[in-house]
Formats: structure tokens, C-alpha cells, sequence
């Protein structure tokens, strides 16, 4: 229901304002994937009307493009690379302990970028302003991994200057990530698309609902009911006439009907 409420808000946004719909598998971390999750997630998408425009990009088979931002990056002098171990950082503020190191490239390292000091605001089109100052807040952030994969953050900033995204609707658990992106779009010459970030669902500890923790997959043979609850939950409740009408039907009436003053900031936790 969570991945649904996210998806249903960028539809219903991009269908309102005439733009495409589109796909983007963002699975980066192979190991991590559950084999058949991809179709699973397609099929979930198609059984709930949910039409995307164009091929389903996976960013699984796009290392090519990233490795050029990467180049890109280590021609500018931006980025170094760090042996620093997880354990080592024990999470918090990266100080910068490699800047200077000089690590040789034989050695295991993530490539991290340097961040400026000052804040990096945006107008989010429904949290309003929302700033973040790297360098106090975070430090230099990893663009790549140890393990070679490349970090979420790069991978977006140049998947949607590479499909030209002019709107980027998602879940508000990646509003904290947004800074992180633009500044990479700065450095790397990239557009900077508008940001629509939509509350997600929680359970009663705060949790995001996810397959993570525990949630209950979604019935794709329920569809029209879960469209109801998630548009209900976006502050678009469809009318009493559409009760049991055809997920097209609902989507269409959502379209029309989208005000993206009427999103709300926070949803109640569930259960
Ligand atoms: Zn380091």
C-alpha cells in the first residue's frame, strides 16, 4: 500500500498535467533483489491501471552511464577516493579523513564526493522550502561503493537528466536525499527537476510500510478498493458514485480532480 500510495500520486500528477508516466526500476544492489520482484511489481502496477509511457528502464544495466558521470567528476577534482571501513565510520558525520590521502587505487575504496559548506535549498511542491547543509549535516557523501556498486545518489541524478525528468513525484523518505541529488546536478550540469515529495504510510513505531516490515502484499484482485484507500489517503476521496467502478474509471476522476494543495504533509500511522 505504501509503494502504491507513491505510485498513484505520480500518475495522477503527471496524467493531470499531460506529461508521461514513467517507470524506473531502481535496483542497483543485485543481491538484494528477489528474483520475479520486477514482474511482481509490473504486473501490480498494470492489475491497478497504473499505464507507464515508455520502456521500463532498470538502472541495473546502466553502470556504463554512471561510470561516466564518475569520470566526469574525477576530471573536475571532485571526488577522492576513501579506505574508510562502515566500522570505522560508525555511521554519523564523514569528516573527511581521505580527502587528502591519497589512497592508492590498488586499494579497496568508495569514491566519495566533496560537499561545499552552506545550505542547499529547494521549494518542494508540497513541504515548501526545505534545505540541508552537507558538509555540517552529512560530509562527503559516497558515490560509489566499496563493492563497486554505485550509490543511489548518482545513479537518479543521472538517470533523470539521461530522461530528461522535469518532475520527480515520490515518497517523503527521500525528501533528505533531495539535497544530495541537486548538489550533484550543480556539479554535474544537470537541470534540476521540480520535487513533489507525498507522506508515506507508517506503522504504529514510525516504520515505513514496506515488505520489510511486514507489510501485507498488495491484491491486485482488491485494485479498486486500494486506488480508494490511497486516494483517500492523498486527500483526492473519490465520490460515492465511483464505489466499485473500474480502475480506469477512478484514475480518470483522480486526474481530473488533482489539486496538489490538497496533498497532506503527514498520514496517521496505521494498526
Ligand atoms: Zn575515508
Amino acid at each position: 500500500m505504501g509503494s502504491l500510495l507513491a505510485a498513484v500520486a505520480s500518475y495522477l500528477d503527471a496524467r493531470a498535467h499531460h506529461g508521461r508516466w514513467l517507470v524506473r526500476m531502481e535496483d542497483l544492489d543485485p543481491p538484494r533483489e528477489i528474483p520475479g520482484a520486477q514482474d511482481e511489481i509490473l504486473k501490480a502496477l498494470e492489475a491497478h491501471g497504473l499505464n507507464w509511457d515508455d520502456e521500463v528502464v532498470c538502472q541495473s544495466t546502466r553502470a556504463e552511464l554512471y561510470e561516466t558521470a564518475l569520470a566526469k567528476l574525477a576530471d573536475m577534482g571532485c571526488v577522492y577516493r576513501c579506505r574508510c571501513t562502515r566500522r570505522q565510520l560508525q555511521g554519523g558525520i564523514y569528516r573527511g579523513t581521505c580527502r587528502n590521502r591519497n589512497v592508492p587505487r590498488e586499494e579497496a575504496h568508495s569514491i566519495r564526493i566533496k560537499v561545499p559548506t552552506g545550505q542547499i535549498a529547494f521549494t518542494d511542491l508540497n513541504f515548501g522550502r526545505v534545505s540541508q547543509d552537507l558538509a555540517a549535516q552529512l560530509g562527503d557523501f559516497i558515490v560509489r561503493r566499496r563493492d563497486g556498486l554505485h550509490a543511489y545518489q548518482l545513479a537518479v541524478v543521472v538517470d533523470d537528466d539521461e530522461q530528461k525528468i522535469t518532475h520527480v513525484v515520490r515518497g517523503a523518505d527521500l525528501l533528505d536525499n533531495t539535497p544530495r541529488q541537486i548538489y550533484l546536478q550543480q556539479v554535474l550540469g544537470c537541470d534540476t527537476p521540480a520535487y513533489l515529495h507525498v507522506p508515506v504510510i507508517t506503522n504504529a513505531n514510525g516504520v515505513k510500510l514496506s515488505k520489510q516490515s511486514g507489510a501485507v502484499a498488495l491484491h491486485d484482485s482488491q485494485s479498486g478498493g486500494n486506488l480508494e484507500n490511497v486516494m483517500r489517503k492523498l486527500g483526492h476521496p473519490p465520490p460515492s458514485t465511483l464505489k466499485g467502478a473500474e480502475v480506469s474509471e477512478l484514475l480518470h476522476w483522480g486526474a481530473m480532480q488533482w489539486r496538489r494543495k490538497r496533498l497532506p504533509t503527514h498520514l496517521d500511522p496505521e494498526g
